[in-house]
C-alpha cells in the first residue's frame, strides 16, 4: 500500500548521516534534534506547542490525562476509526460514547454529537479520517456552547489546512484544544519506528502535559503527577527533521495519485470516489472508494492475483468490535458507519506512484468493476 524503501532511496544520503550523526553524538534521549524538531514542527503548524511522545496512541491518551478527566466523564467520538481513538478513553476508565458519521465525507456527524451529549459529556475527539479535516467549524461552535474539550485526532492528516468560516486558515490538529498525531512510518509524516506529537497553542496545558509525558516531573526525582514515560527518540527526530521538509511535496504526490483516480473511476456507476470538503485541504492517508453494489471481495481477490494490494479501513465499526460491544450498542445504531465497512475499499497511495503503477491499479480496477456492473 506503501512505498517506504522507494522515498528513502531519494533522501538516502541525508537521512543515513543524519541517524550516524546521532549515534555518534550518544544523545539518543532527549537530545538536541529532539528539540530542534519540536521547534521546526512548531513552525510548520504555526502553533505554540508542540509535545513530542512515543506514538500517536499515547498522545491521545497524554492529552485526556492533561485534561484532567475522570472516571466515569463521557467523551465522543466517531464509531467509524481506527480503535486507538477509543482505547484509550477506555483505559483511562473515561466512558466512550460513539457517534455515527457523514456517509459522504466519512468525518463525524455534528448534528450527531449534538444528540449524544449529556450532562457527563467532558470531551469531543473528531478524527481527521483519511487525511481530510472533520467539520471544525461546527465542532468548536458545539463545544463552545457546551464547554467542551477538543481534541484532534490527527494521526491520518498531518499537513491538511482548514479555512473556518471567518476566513481564517488553521493546520489540521491546531484548531482544538489539544491536536495528536502519529508518526508510524506509513503515515503522512512517518518516522522509521514509533513516534508521535501534541500539540496545543494552551501554555499550562502544554506544561501539564510534558511533565505527564516524563513521568509527571518537571524536576528530576520530583513527581508532581501520576504520568507516563512516553519519549520520541533522538533518531526519530533527526529522520522526522529531514521528512518534514517534504511533507508538503509528498502531499501533493498523494493528490496527484488522487486526482488520477477520480478520474479513472468517475464514469463508473455505483463507484464513490472519495469527497473533497470546501473547508479543508486533503492530504489523502488513503484513497478510499464506496462500492455500492460490486463484492469488493471479489474484487480484492482479483487485483491480489496481480499483486495489487487493497486494504478495508475499516471492516467493523467500534461498537461492534468484541471489546466494545455494550449494551448500549446494537447492529443498526449507526447506519452510516455500518453501511461504510460494509462498502469501502482502500486502493494504494503513497509519494512514489508513477504513471505506470497507476495504470497498472487503475486498469484491473476500471475493468472489475465494469464487468460487474454490465452483468448486472
Ligand atoms: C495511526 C492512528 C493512531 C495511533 O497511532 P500510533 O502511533 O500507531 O499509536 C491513532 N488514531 C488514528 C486515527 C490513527 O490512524
Amino acid at each position: 500500500m506503501v512505498d517506504l524503501i522507494g522515498q528513502y532511496e531519494k533522501i538516502k544520503p541525508e537521512i543515513d548521516k543524519a541517524v550516524l550523526d546521532v549515534i555518534a553524538s550518544s544523545a539518543y534521549i532527549n537530545g538536541p534534534e529532539v528539540k530542534k524538531f519540536q521547534s521546526e514542527l512548531e513552525n510548520y503548524l504555526n502553533v505554540k506547542h508542540v509535545i513530542p511522545c512515543a506514538n500517536g496512541t499515547d498522545a491521545l491518551q497524554i492529552a485526556m490525562m492533561g485534561l484532567g478527566l475522570k472516571p466515569g466523564d463521557e467523551v465522543i467520538t466517531a464509531s467509524f476509526t481506527y480503535v486507538a481513538t477509543a482505547e484509550v478513553i477506555a483505559l483511562l476508565q473515561l466512558t466512550p460514547v460513539l457517534v455515527d458519521v457523514d456517509p459522504k465525507t466519512y468525518q463525524i456527524d455534528p448534528e450527531a454529537v449534538k444528540k449524544a451529549i449529556t450532562s457527563k459529556t467532558k470531551a469531543i475527539v473528531p478524527v481527521h479520517l483519511f487525511g481530510q479535516c472533520a467539520p471544525m467549524d461546527s465542532i468548536m461552535a458545539i463545544a463552545r456552547a457546551h464547554e467542551l474539550y477538543v481534541i484532534e485526532d490527527t494521526a491520518q492528516a498531518i499537513g491538511a489546512r482548514y479555512t473556518m468560516n471567518d476566513g481564517s486558515t488553521q493546520m489540521a490538529g491546531t484548531i482544538g484544544d489539544i491536536g495528536t498525531t502519529s508518526f508510524f512510518p506509513s503515515k503522512n509524516l512517518g518516522c522509521y519506528g514509533d513516534g508521535g506529537a501534541i500539540f496545543t497553542n494552551n501554555d499550562d496545558l502544554a506544561t501539564k502535559m510534558r511533565m505527564i509525558a516524563n513521568h509527571g516531573q518537571s524536576v528530576q526525582y520530583y513527581h508532581d503527577e501520576i504520568g507516563v514515560n512516553s519519549r520520541l527518540d533522538s533518531i526519530q527526530a533527526a529522520i522526522l527533521r529531514i521528512k518534514l521538509r517534504h511533507l508538503d511535496e509528498y502531499a501533493a504526490a498523494r493528490n496527484t495519485v488522487a486526482d488520477y483516480y477520480d478520474n479513472a473511476f468517475k464514469n463508473l456507476k455505483g463507484v464513490i470516489t472519495p469527497a473533497r470538503v470546501q473547508n479543508s485541504t486533503h492530504v489523502f492517508h488513503q484513497y478510499t472508494l464506496v462500492l455500492e453494489n460490486a463484492d469488493r471481495d471479489e474484487l480484492r481477490k482479483f487485483l491480489a492475483e496481480k499483486e495489487i494490494p487493497s486494504m478495508i479501513y475499516y471492516p467493523v465499526p467500534l461498537h461492534m468490535q468484541k471489546a466494545y460491544t455494550d449494551k448500549r450498542y446494537k447492529e443498526g445504531d449507526f447506519p452510516a458507519t455500518e453501511y461504510l465497512c460494509k462498502h469501502v475499499i482502500s486502493l494504494p497511495i503513497h509519494t512514489e506512484m508513477n504513471e505506470e503503477d497507476l495504470t497498472t491499479i487503475a486498469e484491473p480496477v476500471k475493468d472489475f468493476l465494469t464487468h460487474i456492473i454490465a452483468q448486472g
